[in-house]
């Protein structure tokens, strides 16, 4: 279904960048709602105007979210269909919108979303990082103290991490992440995705940490930052556990070697057995 009921609210993805990636469904849709709450009405008049989209704009941005949120919520009890749009991408993904579908939902009003670009999702598409488990952490704090205590909440995960991060920013972000994650993690920098100046550079963090700060280029327009989860730890100890381990293990069982030899060494107690 795409044509618009009365009191339904639709959330409609735009382009990231290139103006065709918008889908006919989306179009269709912004041309037959009674209103569109855009983030910034000026800022999608082009996109509109190019698609021949004539329909009434009101501002819903994250300064005005929660006093508009009412209005809209009653616009839509009293019959009206909404179509929620953000500047770029998906609605709510880094972007205003989470209260107004949430109190939409409460007033048990439908929400249909109609998909299309999310930069994430198209960085992680092209990454070549594992995409079975990811975990999406939207921009990190602008302050360096609250930044490196995020990533080092996040040094364990196993899970492909992908954030957003401003041009100015992202040199520093890099060196943050080489090192709270160490310079051999892998990690990939996209930017500019669909549009003309379309990078993406994938290597370990401490290589890509300095591409950055000597190419002002790689600085410039929008980026997505993937790093790769972390991996299984190398066990430096283990070539001189497995020496003491073959030396005790002609005098005891295997069990109580392992033990030993991983007390001795710090080895792993459980690779030394197995
Ligand atoms: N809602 C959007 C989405 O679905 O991707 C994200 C909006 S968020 C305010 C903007 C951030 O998304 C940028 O700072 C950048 O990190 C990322 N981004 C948006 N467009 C991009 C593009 N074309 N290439 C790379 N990153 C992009």
């Amino acid at each position: 279904m795409s044509h618009p009921q009365p009191g339904q609210l639709w959330v409609v993805a735009t382009p990231i960048g290139h103006r065709d990636d918008f889908s006919a469904r989306a179009v269709e849709t912004l041309r037959n709602v009674a209103v569109i709450a855009a983030e910034d009405t000026r800022h999608s008049r082009p996109l509109l105007i190019h698609y021949n989209i004539d329909t009434p704009t009101i501002a819903l941005h994250e300064h005005n979210e929660r006093d508009v949120v009412d209005a809209v919520v009653r616009r839509l009890q009293g019959g009206e269909s909404v179509a929620l749009i953000s500047d770029a991408g998906t609605p709510l993904i880094s972007d205003p919108g989470f209260r107004l579908v949430r109190a939409a939902r409460a007033a048990g009003i439908r929400c249909i979303p109609v998909p299309g670009a999310c930069a994430a999702i198209a960085a992680l598409s092209v990454a070549g990082l594992p995409s079975d488990r990811f975990v999406f952490e939207g921009f990190l704090p602008p302050k360096a103290a609250a930044r490196r205590s995020r990533l080092q909440e996040l040094a364990g995960d196993a899970r492909t991490l992908m954030f957003y991060e401003s041009s100015h920013r992202v040199a520093e972000s890099l060196a943050d992440m080489r090192d709270v994650f160490g310079a051999q993690r892998e990690a990939v920098l996209a930017r500019e995705l669909t549009k003309l100046f379309e990078t993406v550079i994938g290597e370990p963090l401490g290589e890509l940490a300095a591409r950055v700060v000597a190419d002002p280029d790689q600085q410039r327009g929008e980026c997505v930052i993937l790093v790769a989860g972390r991996g299984e730890e190398v066990d430096e100890n283990l070539a001189e556990g497995q020496r003491v381990f073959a030396i005790l293990s002609e005098e005891l069982p295997p069990s109580k070697a392992a033990k030993l030899a991983a007390a001795i060494t710090g080895a792993s107690r459980k690779a030394l057995y197995s």
